[in-house]
């Protein structure tokens, strides 16, 4: 069994918020994947390719991506915001559906859990990266209630952005996602699916916290309950 408590899901399903607040609370260590196909995406615009076409062998091969703590250094560098925008997410799609972008990342993700327990979320974590993941969560919500949320998640919607811009944006991002040929995202046949639609944050960390716990997971408080759920 890998140390790993693997989150996938589709995108604005509140993955982030709740995979933070669950590794804060378990004392795990928390990775972000998709700030690796942000942050190849950005390098790759900043050198001016065409994102349509597969990255060069020798583009890959010169980025550095590497987590100091929880933070993602993308050449020496924390690239910061600007990995947040709505076009840096799309940018990130476009490219995560090339098999040598995949192949790339795949190692990057694998060395952090190699010393330690982590929470890693994505969209592949538990069917790819971690197949032998402790435990697997898939985090889903509707549609028009994961738009409602990115919404308000200022700097993550595009300027002028409304619900039904973001309901298409989303719409189409979770498409390509789930279409691509390469570790599409779907849920791992053993994952955990939670519906956080209508929960609070808190209902879901608590939900997560109480499977990690029956799972054997270490860290953080008892167990608040044992019964099944
Ligand atoms: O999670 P986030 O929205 O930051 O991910 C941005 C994009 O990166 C996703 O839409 C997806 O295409 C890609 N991604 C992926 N596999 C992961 C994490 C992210 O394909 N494990």
């Amino acid at each position: 069994m890998s140390t790993v408590v693997a989150i996938d899901g589709p995108a604005g399903a509140g993955k982030s918020t709740v995979a933070k607040k669950l590794a804060a609370r378990l004392n795990l260590a928390y990775i972000n994947t998709g700030s690796l196909y942000r942050a190849l995406a950005l390098s790759a615009v900043q050198s001016g390719l065409d994102l349509q076409k597969p990255l060069p062998q020798d583009f890959l091969a010169r980025q550095k991506l590497e987590y100091r703590g929880e933070t993602l250094f993308l050449n020496g560098r924390d690239p910061g915001s600007a990995l947040r925008s709505a076009e840096c997410a799309a940018n990130a799609s476009l490219i995560s559906k090339q098999p040598a972008v995949r192949e790339f990342l795949l190692p990057v993700q694998r060395d952090a859990a190699r010393t330690q327990w982590i929470v890693m979320e994505g969209r592949d974590i538990g069917t790819v990266i971690f197949p032998d993941a402790q435990v697997k969560f898939f985090v889903t919500a509707s549609l028009e209630e994961r738009a409602r949320r990115r919404l308000a998640q200022q700097g993550e919607v595009a300027a002028g952005a409304d619900l039904e811009s973001v309901i298409a944006d989303i719409r189409r991002r979770d498409e390509q996602d789930s279409k691509r040929d390469t570790a599409p995202l779907r849920p791992a046949d053993d994952a955990v699916m939670v519906d956080t639609t209508g929960l609070t944050i808190e209902q879901v960390v608590e939900l997560l916290i109480d499977r990690c716990h029956r799972s054997g997971v270490p860290g953080g408080d008892a167990p608040k309950t044992n019964g099944e759920r």
